[in-house]
């Protein structure tokens, strides 16, 4: 009688935890970060009033008909087509403040590397992250904590714009893969696309700390192909260094070519068996950027009111088709660690938890 007791607690157990831990679909997550990419654009398009602003836009007539409808809902779309098309209408979009949906960063800096750190490590550290020198990051960001499962090992990677990632994913100790700046990409065998890319990298203006976000963009493409990895980060900047020289019309052709860049990315992913219905797609942003004056959107950081609020998008194979959230919600930056951990099944401790309506409640 008591064996039999025994056996059933054991089988209740085996139940339970048969229950409770889902089993997700999800092998590969693929993190994509657009630079102070604001959420008023993402969900409401091109905004009216600097697209008018002659300080902002040189040729408004053009920017116009490229981006420009009365209907909001047909403006963000000609701005973001993949996000509109497909995310919208099979994944997860949230952030829109017009409707209460709220997405907001937990540190209090309001820059880059604060707004990375809490988005790669799940929790704001405004101790140690207070500016944007490279120095390397005590903090232990989830590409590391995948690099270090047997299964992954050397199975993650980071194509970046910005020179700061070396030290933000902490190379030196995390081993991960991180081609950002100015570097070349430096493979066993190349092939003639690579040489390309690594041709122009020293050929083409290099913004600052940053390069181009095509070169950025396709250099992680062909490594995808090559080598699929399990987990790839790539951080674009153009939107950010844009913005901060005051152009509206540069600022919004880089979100739509960035858009396409999601759409070519995606179009491969879906037609590949390692990756069809088998790959998360996630996308954010480090920091928003200020709207309470005509020029504010140029700006971010602590004084510029607002630079926390930000959006969010997930698309993937346990991530149900309820498109644009609408409800009333609030979700925050440090929630995309444990969200990208939780759809791949490896343990990961962080502030901010898994998005609930992203991995199924
Ligand atoms: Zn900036």
């Amino acid at each position: 009688m008591k064996k039999l007791f025994l056996l059933g607690i054991a089988c209740t157990c085996l139940l339970t935890a048969g229950w409770s831990q889902k089993k997700y679909k999800t092998e590969n997550v693929i993190l994509i970060t657009l630079d102070g990419m604001r959420w008023q654009e993402v969900f409401t398009g091109a905004d009216p009033s600097i697209i008018r602003n002659k300080e902002f836009t040189e040729d408004s007539v053009s920017l116009k008909k490229k981006f420009w409808s009365a209907d909001v809902n047909e403006r963000r779309k000609l701005l973001l087509p993949f996000v509109w098309n497909t995310i919208a209408t099979q994944g997860q979009l949230y952030g829109n403040r017009t409707k209460n949906n709220l997405v907001n960063v937990t540190n209090k800096m309001w820059f880059s590397y604060p707004g990375y750190n809490e988005i790669l490590t799940g929790t704001a550290d405004d101790v140690h992250i207070d500016s944007n020198d490279k120095n390397d990051n005590p903090n232990i960001t989830f590409l590391e904590k995948v690099n270090q499962q047997p299964a992954y090992k050397n199975k993650v990677a980071a194509f970046t714009s910005w020179d700061c990632f070396p030290a933000i994913v902490n190379t030196k100790r995390s081993g991960v893969l991180v081609n950002a700046g100015i570097d070349t990409y430096q493979g066993s065998k190349l092939n003639d696309s690579q040489k390309l890319l690594n041709q122009l990298i020293s050929e083409l203006p290099y913004l600052g700390e940053t390069r181009p976000d095509a070169l950025t963009f396709h250099l992680g493409f062909e490594y995808l192909k090559q080598n699929n990895p399990s987990v790839l980060f790539m951080s674009f900047d153009e939107t950010d260094h844009f913005a901060h020289e005051g152009k509206y019309d540069l600022y919004l052709q880089s979100a739509h070519y960035t858009d396409n860049f999601l759409n070519q990315l995606w179009t491969w992913v879906q037609s590949q068996p390692k990756y069809k219905d088998k790959t998360t797609l996630i996308i954010t942003t480090d920091h928003g950027r200020g709207d309470t004056r005509p020029d504010a959107w140029r700006h971010h950081g602590q004084k510029e009111p607002n630079c926390d609020q930000i959006w969010m998008a997930v698309l993937g194979p346990d991530t149900s088709a309820t498109g644009e959230q609408t409800q009333s919600q609030q979700h925050h930056q440090n929630q995309v660690a444990a969200t990208a951990m939780k759809l791949l099944s490896i343990p990961f401790e962080a502030a901010g938890k898994p998005v609930s309506e992203a991995v199924g409640k």
